[in-house]
């Protein structure tokens, strides 16, 4: 009667109400993993972004980049199965213990001997699941860099017909990749049925006793079947367990690379008192200063000059001479291995960091743009610019022009690396940053190689102006740039050799002599 009619209700309530505790738990279970997952991204990239250069440097590889984004899915894995699942099977496994030594503690004992046995061979394979994971993941980093690269250069693989040398390379990556991937898959093919014997085992084992016990009349069947029943509910738990255990080592390489990361120690530290840099006057000083990337091989031999605001001052010399190095001390990159680099007087060790590089402006021989319009590649040198004044900066460094002639204008999207603008348009918008950027410090490296003549002579009449109340330190090797310039320092072999006006260098008939026949030659 009622009570009939209300069971079926009851239990599909009770149904309904499983379901969806289920299914907000799981909800739930996921939302603070990724909660999780994304302050540990921000923490690790934070440490990479705020720390060394050389360290980010190093980390453009694909190889780092692979293994980066691996590892945040290995962590996300392990805490998924962790919430969802793991806590699940714990509690099931340690339910259908305390049940079995509550009906026969003897056979449990039997249970918990054998099984056992089955464990050190899925222990040996984990570890070299782990080994194979490992140089799986190397080589997934290798073929990363592989695809990056070859879309990057595909200019060139054009050029050269190199279509075939790169099937070739991109083929041997891949079946590389398929190979470890199978080895893997074996080895994590071979857990299950290793466990599945031991399964097997322990029920003969537990059958053969119970059945010699029957038979004594120690036992009933209905024990038997009790007892059969709870191994059959523990047995898949166990199995999850013992894959959630190889995760789980997984995770635990993953958090250690992690953590290796940041730990690493930073080499360009601020100074614990800081000086702060306000009221810049732009002079620049390099006090016999040895510098080298490798200890074997010096780049800088006791390098020194003075600059001084006003002047445009030219650094040349032969390639790998280091003029670039000169730039990344002044950046403080890299710190001298001896010497001092000063700013107005003031070793820039002793220097907030955040300081010194607002006072630089900096404009690289390869553009750098990000992926985003015009205007916003512009005002990321003074982030609070109005319009006017980012116009005004896109005039000097000669890029208004073809700006303004685009559909969108300012607000044209450049692209990933800026790679809708040509080299000389993406040069101009890195110039325009660099002049909105207003620093009392300009450094130049080739930044107008790729500029028409009248375009040149216009940025470089800006620059000028520009320089009036300014420093302004360009690298380059053209003999045009280095006429213009109030003085030049060549650099040879970490000296400076010689230095002086276009004058008074080609009087001098050394380096800067021979460099200006030779561009005469040629030109
Ligand atoms: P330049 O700008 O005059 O062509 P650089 O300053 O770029 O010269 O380089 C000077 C020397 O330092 C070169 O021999 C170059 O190979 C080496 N070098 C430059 N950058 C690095 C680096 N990050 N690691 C190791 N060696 C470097």
């Amino acid at each position: 009667d009622r009570t009939l009619l209300g069971l079926p209700v009851l239990i599909v309530f009770a149904a309904v109400v499983r379901a969806i505790s289920l299914y907000i738990m799981t909800l739930s279970n996921n939302i603070g993993v990724q909660r999780a997952l994304v302050d540990v991204s921000n923490t690790q990239y934070a440490a990479l972004i705020d720390g060394d250069h050389v360290r980010l440097a190093n980390a453009q590889s694909g190889g780092f980049v692979s293994r980066f984004l691996n590892d945040l899915n290995i962590l996300r894995d392990f805490g998924l199965q962790l919430a969802n699942v793991t806590t699940k099977s714990i509690l099931t496994v340690i339910g259908a213990l305390a049940g079995m030594i509550w009906m026969d503690w003897q056979l449990t004992l039997i249970l918990l001997v054998a099984y056992p046995l089955a464990l050190g061979p899925v222990k040996w394979l984990g570890d070299r699941v782990n080994q194979r994971a490992r140089r799986s993941q190397e080589q997934a980093g290798e073929v990363t860099g592989l695809l990056t690269e070859s879309f990057q250069i595909s200019r060139t693989v054009k050029a050269y017909g190199l279509e075939a040398y790169q099937k070739r390379r991109a083929h041997e990556g891949f079946q590389t990749r398929a190979r470890l991937w199978l080895k893997l898959l074996a080895d994590k093919a071979a857990v299950d049925p290793i466990l599945e014997v031991a399964g097997g085992v322990a029920v003969a084992g537990v059958l053969a006793v119970s059945a010699w016990r029957i038979f004594a009349g120690a036992a009933t069947i209905g024990d038997f079947l009790g007892f059969i029943t709870l191994i059959g509910v523990a047995t898949p738990e166990v199995r999850a367990l013992g894959k959630f255990s190889a995760l789980a080592q997984e995770a635990k390489a993953a958090a250690k690379r992690f953590h290796d990361l940041l730990d690493a120690p930073n080499s360009i530290l601020e100074a614990p008192n800081a000086k702060r840099l306000q009221h810049v006057e732009g002079g620049i000083q390099f006090k016999n200063v040895h510098f080298a990337y490798e200890a074997a091989s010096p780049v800088l031999n006791g390098l020194s000059f003075a600059l001084k605001p006003g002047e445009i001052t030219v650094l040349l010399g032969p390639s790998g001479g280091g003029k670039s190095t000169v730039f990344n001390l002044l950046l403080r990159l890299y710190d001298p291995d001896r010497g001092q680099v000063q700013i107005d007087g003031i070793d820039i060790k002793f220097l907030r960091l955040s300081d010194l590089r607002a006072a630089i402006a900096l404009v690289e021989q390869d553009a750098v743009l990000f992926d985003d319009t015009i205007a916003a590649n512009i005002a990321l040198g003074r982030p609070d610019a109005s319009q006017a004044e980012i116009i005004a900066a896109a005039k000097a460094a000669q890029a208004h022009g073809f700006i303004d002639a685009l559909e969108a204008g300012y607000q044209t999207e450049v692209g990933e690396g800026g790679r809708r603008l040509s080299g000389g348009q993406r040069q101009r918008i890195a110039i325009a940053r660099a002049f909105l950027k207003d620093a009392p410090i300009l450094l130049f490296d080739e930044a107008t190689s790729g500029l028409d003549a009248p375009s040149d002579a216009a940025v470089q009449s800006a620059l000028r102006t520009y320089a009036k109340t300014r420093t302004v330190l360009v690298i380059t090797h053209r003999l045009a740039v280095a006429k213009r310039a109030d003085r030049t320092l060549v650099l040879s072999d970490g000296k400076i050799v010689e230095a002086g006006t276009h004058d008074s260098l080609i009087k001098a008939s050394g380096l800067y002599a021979e460099f200006a026949h030779k561009d005469l030659q040629t030109s």
